[in-house]
Protein backbone atom coordinates (compact mmCIF):
# COMPACT_ATOMS: atom_id res chain seq x y z
CA UNK A 1 0.00 0.00 0.00
CA UNK A 2 1.61 3.60 -0.47
CA UNK A 3 0.45 5.97 1.76
CA UNK A 4 -3.01 7.81 0.56
CA UNK A 5 -3.78 11.05 -0.81
CA UNK A 6 -6.87 11.12 1.13
CA UNK A 7 -4.90 12.57 4.61
CA UNK A 8 -1.97 14.17 3.62
CA UNK A 9 0.08 15.68 5.91
CA UNK A 10 -0.42 19.56 7.16
CA UNK A 11 3.04 21.71 7.36
CA UNK A 12 2.83 24.11 9.89
CA UNK A 13 2.78 27.63 8.91
CA UNK A 14 6.48 29.39 9.83
CA UNK A 15 5.99 32.46 8.13
CA UNK A 16 6.10 35.02 10.88
CA UNK A 17 3.19 37.50 11.00
CA UNK A 18 3.39 40.94 11.10
CA UNK A 19 0.86 42.27 13.53
CA UNK A 20 -0.69 45.91 12.85
CA UNK A 21 -3.20 48.37 14.58
CA UNK A 22 -5.69 46.83 11.63
CA UNK A 23 -4.83 43.53 12.24
CA UNK A 24 -5.37 43.76 16.16
CA UNK A 25 -8.51 45.65 15.00
CA UNK A 26 -9.57 42.48 12.66
CA UNK A 27 -8.85 40.16 15.59
CA UNK A 28 -11.00 41.72 18.15
CA UNK A 29 -14.24 40.90 16.37
CA UNK A 30 -13.36 37.23 17.19
CA UNK A 31 -12.41 37.89 20.70
CA UNK A 32 -15.12 35.42 21.79
CA UNK A 33 -13.20 32.52 20.18
CA UNK A 34 -10.40 33.30 21.14
CA UNK A 35 -11.53 33.31 24.72
CA UNK A 36 -12.71 30.18 24.63
CA UNK A 37 -9.51 28.85 22.98
CA UNK A 38 -7.44 30.04 26.01
CA UNK A 39 -9.56 28.63 28.31
CA UNK A 40 -8.77 25.11 27.32
CA UNK A 41 -4.80 26.39 26.96
CA UNK A 42 -5.06 26.85 30.77
CA UNK A 43 -6.72 23.54 31.31
CA UNK A 44 -3.49 22.33 29.31
CA UNK A 45 -1.26 24.16 31.73
CA UNK A 46 -2.79 22.87 34.81
CA UNK A 47 -1.50 19.56 34.06
CA UNK A 48 -5.35 18.19 33.21
CA UNK A 49 -5.55 15.54 30.38
CA UNK A 50 -6.37 17.04 27.00
CA UNK A 51 -9.88 17.13 26.64
CA UNK A 52 -11.49 15.27 23.70
CA UNK A 53 -12.39 18.29 21.39
CA UNK A 54 -16.57 18.70 20.02
CA UNK A 55 -17.11 14.98 18.16
CA UNK A 56 -17.47 14.74 14.90
CA UNK A 57 -20.45 14.14 12.69
CA UNK A 58 -20.39 10.61 12.67
CA UNK A 59 -20.18 7.02 15.33
CA UNK A 60 -16.30 7.91 16.26
CA UNK A 61 -14.82 10.76 18.11
CA UNK A 62 -11.00 11.79 18.46
CA UNK A 63 -10.35 10.21 22.09
CA UNK A 64 -9.05 12.48 24.60
CA UNK A 65 -4.95 12.52 25.06
CA UNK A 66 -4.34 11.02 28.41
CA UNK A 67 -1.97 13.72 29.34
CA UNK A 68 -1.29 17.63 28.21
CA UNK A 69 0.26 18.30 24.89
CA UNK A 70 3.47 19.73 26.61
CA UNK A 71 3.78 16.43 29.11
CA UNK A 72 5.99 14.78 26.98
CA UNK A 73 8.40 17.42 26.31
CA UNK A 74 11.27 17.74 25.67
CA UNK A 75 11.36 14.14 23.91
CA UNK A 76 8.60 14.94 22.45
CA UNK A 77 7.81 18.62 21.88
CA UNK A 78 4.32 20.09 22.22
CA UNK A 79 4.21 21.31 18.47
CA UNK A 80 4.81 17.71 17.90
CA UNK A 81 2.22 16.76 19.86
CA UNK A 82 -0.19 19.24 19.49
CA UNK A 83 -0.08 18.90 15.27
CA UNK A 84 0.17 14.99 15.62
CA UNK A 85 -2.81 14.56 17.87
CA UNK A 86 -4.38 17.64 17.09
CA UNK A 87 -4.02 17.31 13.22
CA UNK A 88 -3.23 14.39 11.89
CA UNK A 89 -5.25 12.30 14.14
CA UNK A 90 -8.18 14.07 14.32
CA UNK A 91 -7.95 13.97 10.33
CA UNK A 92 -8.30 10.47 10.47
CA UNK A 93 -11.44 9.91 12.62
CA UNK A 94 -12.80 12.59 10.34
CA UNK A 95 -12.13 10.83 7.56
CA UNK A 96 -13.58 7.39 8.99
CA UNK A 97 -16.83 9.77 9.93
CA UNK A 98 -17.13 10.92 6.42
CA UNK A 99 -16.90 7.34 4.63
CA UNK A 100 -18.94 5.22 7.33
CA UNK A 101 -22.11 7.77 8.08
CA UNK A 102 -25.00 5.90 7.02
CA UNK A 103 -23.30 2.34 5.96
CA UNK A 104 -23.49 -0.52 8.39
CA UNK A 105 -19.69 -0.22 9.12
CA UNK A 106 -21.20 2.82 11.57
CA UNK A 107 -22.69 0.45 14.03
CA UNK A 108 -19.35 -1.62 14.52
CA UNK A 109 -16.51 -0.63 17.50
CA UNK A 110 -13.31 0.75 15.98
CA UNK A 111 -11.47 -2.79 16.15
CA UNK A 112 -14.01 -4.28 14.28
CA UNK A 113 -14.29 -2.02 11.27
CA UNK A 114 -10.30 -2.39 10.94
CA UNK A 115 -10.67 -6.15 10.88
CA UNK A 116 -13.54 -6.15 8.49
CA UNK A 117 -12.02 -4.21 5.88
CA UNK A 118 -8.93 -5.17 6.11
CA UNK A 119 -7.28 -6.66 2.44
CA UNK A 120 -11.11 -5.90 1.46
CA UNK A 121 -10.27 -3.45 -2.21
CA UNK A 122 -13.07 -1.23 -2.50
CA UNK A 123 -12.62 -0.39 1.74
CA UNK A 124 -8.60 0.27 1.44
CA UNK A 125 -9.84 4.21 2.32
CA UNK A 126 -12.26 3.02 5.56
CA UNK A 127 -9.60 0.48 6.60
CA UNK A 128 -6.60 3.31 6.23
CA UNK A 129 -8.32 6.02 8.38
CA UNK A 130 -9.93 3.12 10.90
CA UNK A 131 -6.31 1.43 11.33
CA UNK A 132 -4.72 4.44 11.70
CA UNK A 133 -7.37 5.86 14.49
CA UNK A 134 -6.70 2.86 16.61
CA UNK A 135 -3.27 2.85 16.20
CA UNK A 136 -3.04 6.16 17.16
CA UNK A 137 -5.22 6.25 20.18
CA UNK A 138 -2.96 3.07 20.89
CA UNK A 139 0.28 5.02 20.38
CA UNK A 140 -0.60 7.62 23.04
CA UNK A 141 -1.42 5.43 25.94
CA UNK A 142 1.78 3.83 24.84
CA UNK A 143 3.70 6.75 26.33
CA UNK A 144 3.40 8.37 29.52
CA UNK A 145 5.58 11.33 30.75
CA UNK A 146 8.19 9.97 33.02
CA UNK A 147 8.32 6.56 31.30
CA UNK A 148 11.02 4.12 30.35
CA UNK A 149 12.67 2.75 33.54
CA UNK A 150 11.90 -0.58 34.59
CA UNK A 151 8.93 -2.56 33.87
CA UNK A 152 6.72 -4.49 36.05
CA UNK A 153 7.82 -7.91 37.71
CA UNK A 154 5.34 -10.20 35.55
CA UNK A 155 6.73 -8.02 32.68
CA UNK A 156 10.44 -8.49 33.24
CA UNK A 157 10.36 -11.87 33.62
CA UNK A 158 8.24 -12.48 30.30
CA UNK A 159 11.08 -10.18 28.53
CA UNK A 160 13.67 -11.91 30.30
CA UNK A 161 12.13 -15.31 28.26
CA UNK A 162 11.63 -14.08 25.27
CA UNK A 163 14.57 -11.92 24.44
CA UNK A 164 17.03 -12.70 27.09
CA UNK A 165 16.75 -8.94 28.89
CA UNK A 166 15.28 -5.72 28.86
CA UNK A 167 18.25 -4.54 26.53
CA UNK A 168 18.18 -7.50 24.49
CA UNK A 169 13.87 -6.16 23.66
CA UNK A 170 15.30 -2.67 23.59
CA UNK A 171 18.01 -3.77 20.68
CA UNK A 172 15.22 -5.52 18.63
CA UNK A 173 12.78 -2.72 18.94
CA UNK A 174 15.46 -0.33 17.79
CA UNK A 175 15.97 -2.39 14.74
CA UNK A 176 12.70 -2.25 13.83
CA UNK A 177 11.62 1.30 14.17
CA UNK A 178 14.63 2.07 12.16
CA UNK A 179 14.44 -0.57 9.34
CA UNK A 180 11.15 0.02 8.80
CA UNK A 181 10.93 1.77 5.18
CA UNK A 182 9.11 4.66 4.53
CA UNK A 183 6.07 4.89 7.35
CA UNK A 184 4.30 2.78 9.72
CA UNK A 185 4.89 1.09 13.23
CA UNK A 186 7.14 -0.92 16.10
CA UNK A 187 5.16 -2.85 18.00
CA UNK A 188 5.83 -4.98 20.72
CA UNK A 189 3.57 -7.84 20.97
CA UNK A 190 2.41 -11.33 22.43
CA UNK A 191 2.22 -13.68 19.69
CA UNK A 192 1.56 -17.31 21.18
CA UNK A 193 2.89 -17.55 24.89
CA UNK A 194 5.75 -15.37 23.75
CA UNK A 195 6.47 -11.49 23.42
CA UNK A 196 7.53 -10.43 20.00
CA UNK A 197 8.97 -7.60 18.18
CA UNK A 198 7.49 -6.38 14.64
CA UNK A 199 6.87 -3.58 12.36
CA UNK A 200 3.80 -2.99 10.19
CA UNK A 201 3.80 -0.32 7.08
CA UNK A 202 1.26 2.43 6.81
CA UNK A 203 -1.74 2.04 8.59
CA UNK A 204 -1.27 -1.93 9.47
CA UNK A 205 -1.19 -3.29 12.48
CA UNK A 206 -0.41 -6.83 14.66
CA UNK A 207 -4.70 -6.99 15.17
CA UNK A 208 -5.40 -8.52 11.51
CA UNK A 209 -2.23 -10.66 12.16
CA UNK A 210 -3.23 -12.52 15.42
CA UNK A 211 -1.12 -11.39 17.32
CA UNK A 212 -2.18 -9.03 20.66
CA UNK A 213 -0.52 -5.65 20.69
CA UNK A 214 0.59 -4.57 23.85
CA UNK A 215 3.00 -1.32 22.96
CA UNK A 216 3.68 0.96 19.74
CA UNK A 217 6.14 3.49 18.60
CA UNK A 218 4.91 5.70 15.44
CA UNK A 219 7.67 6.10 13.23
CA UNK A 220 5.71 7.82 10.74
CA UNK A 221 8.23 11.16 10.23
CA UNK A 222 5.17 13.32 11.51
CA UNK A 223 5.94 12.08 14.70
CA UNK A 224 9.12 13.19 15.31
CA UNK A 225 10.43 15.16 12.22
CA UNK A 226 10.27 18.68 13.73
CA UNK A 227 12.03 17.62 16.93
CA UNK A 228 14.90 15.06 15.11
CA UNK A 229 14.34 15.87 11.63
CA UNK A 230 15.54 12.80 9.85
CA UNK A 231 17.27 11.53 13.13
CA UNK A 232 14.51 8.70 13.54
CA UNK A 233 17.14 6.48 15.84
CA UNK A 234 17.36 9.25 18.24
CA UNK A 235 13.71 9.63 18.66
CA UNK A 236 12.97 5.72 18.99
CA UNK A 237 15.90 5.67 21.37
CA UNK A 238 14.44 8.46 23.67
CA UNK A 239 10.87 7.29 23.55
CA UNK A 240 12.79 3.68 25.01
CA UNK A 241 14.13 5.29 27.45
CA UNK A 242 11.81 7.80 28.49
CA UNK A 243 8.41 7.60 28.00
CA UNK A 244 7.29 4.41 27.08
CA UNK A 245 4.83 3.24 29.34
CA UNK A 246 5.57 -0.68 30.39
CA UNK A 247 2.17 -0.38 32.61
CA UNK A 248 0.39 -0.53 30.11
CA UNK A 249 2.36 -3.01 28.21
CA UNK A 250 1.50 -5.54 31.59
CA UNK A 251 -2.05 -4.05 31.64
CA UNK A 252 -3.07 -5.32 28.18
CA UNK A 253 -0.77 -8.73 28.78
CA UNK A 254 -3.12 -9.50 31.72
CA UNK A 255 -6.54 -8.38 29.83
FE1 LIG B 1 1.16 9.26 13.56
Amino acid sequence: MTERSSFPEPRPILEPTRITRRTLLIASAGITTLAGAMTGATAYAAGEPTPAPASPSGPFSLPPLPYPENALDPVISSTTLGFHYGKHHRAYVDNLNKAVVGTPLADLSLEQVVKTTYGVADKTGIYNNASQDWNHGFYWKSLRPQGGGAPPAALQQKIDASFGSLDGLKKEWLAAATSQFGSGWAWLVLDGDKLAITKTGNADSPLTRGQKPLLTIDVWEHAYYLDYQNRRADYATAVLDKLINWGFAADNLAA
